[in-house]
């Protein structure tokens, strides 16, 4: 390569290499979902088609970068983890992430008629974090945290729209009713007044989504060993249960 007296300005560039043997998660977050929600007539508090959206971007996402071993999604977001030993892009910060949330992105908008019937009106955006975790124990306190936190915001949210619209309280009204309740007031309410247990609920609204790859086995498959195929699961990760069922995540 033919060498200019411009070039000395590349070693401007900052080394953003990510230290070997730790956990990378890449934590992505649509901006200012609660306007482009409104916009976009999602169904509250839950709107199915616009969270499978977001499974199928993940999905895609999954499907690119093998290095993925579990992604967990909720809501505007989604957390990618990558495997402690991972070398793609050499495990260079910014390229990851930046990868990882450009092709999100473009796939939530590739996705998006599939599932929702009205037009995008703009074009959404999110924006990423890069979090390292050096012990297993981190990593399953990063996800446990991510899933206590829609266990609250839905547990709120059903209530508050039921409040809103069976109830016909205005926001406010709802927001003054709800202000200081616990879990337990909240699971009572919406068994007394509304005649629902939080429970039954589905499980993709209280536990959100985790994607893994398994091998799967269908009928047409000639081949016995089957193929890998990324599957959404809406279980409990918190509790221990989780880990021992599916032991390829932390390879133990
Ligand atoms: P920021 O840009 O700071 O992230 P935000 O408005 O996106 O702002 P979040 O805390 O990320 O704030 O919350 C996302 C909001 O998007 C939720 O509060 C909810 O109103 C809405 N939302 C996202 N997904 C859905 C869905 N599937 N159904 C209904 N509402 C949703
Ligand atoms: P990397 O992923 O490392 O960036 P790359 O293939 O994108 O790999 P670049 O150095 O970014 O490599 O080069 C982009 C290439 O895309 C060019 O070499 C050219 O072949 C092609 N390309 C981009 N824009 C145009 C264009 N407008 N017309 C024709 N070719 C284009
Ligand atoms: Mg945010
Ligand atoms: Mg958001
Ligand atoms: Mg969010
Ligand atoms: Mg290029």
């Amino acid at each position: 390569m033919a060498c200019s007296r411009y070039e000395y300005v590349k070693t401007y560039e900052q080394d953003d290499t990510i230290l070997p043997n730790v956990w990378i998660v890449i934590r992505i977050d649509g901006k200012k979902f609660h306007k482009f929600s409104k916009t976009h007539n999602f169904e509250k508090p839950n709107d199915e088609n616009a969270l499978n959206v977001m499974n199928a971007a993940a999905t895609a996402v999954m499907q690119e970068f093998r290095d993925v071993v579990l992604a967990y999604g909720q809501s505007d977001e989604y957390s990618f983890v990558f495997r402690k030993e991972t070398a793609a892009f050499k495990r260079r910060s910014a390229k990851l992430l930046t990868y990882v949330t450009s092709l999100f992105s473009t796939s939530y908008v590739m996705q998006w008629s599939k599932w929702m019937c009205l037009p995008l009106a703009y074009a959404p955006c999110f924006d990423g974090r890069v979090v390292l975790y050096p012990s297993d124990e981190n990593l399953r306190d990063y996800l446990s945290w991510r899933q206590a936190d829609v266990h609250v915001n839905n547990l709120y949210n059903t209530a508050f729209w039921k409040l809103v619209l069976d109830s016909g309280l205005s926001n406010q009204k709802a927001e003054e009713r709800l202000r200081g309740t616990f879990s337990a007031d909240k699971n009572e309410l919406l068994f007394q007044e509304f005649g629902i247990n939080y429970n039954n609920l589905p499980a993709m609204y209280r536990k959100g989504t985790i994607l893994l790859r398994k091998r799967v086995i269908s009928d047409g498959d000639n081949d016995q060993k089957g193929r890998q195929a990324i599957v959404p699961l809406h279980e409990d990760l918190i509790s221990s249960h989780f880990w021992k069922v599916h032991t390829e995540i932390l390879g133990k």
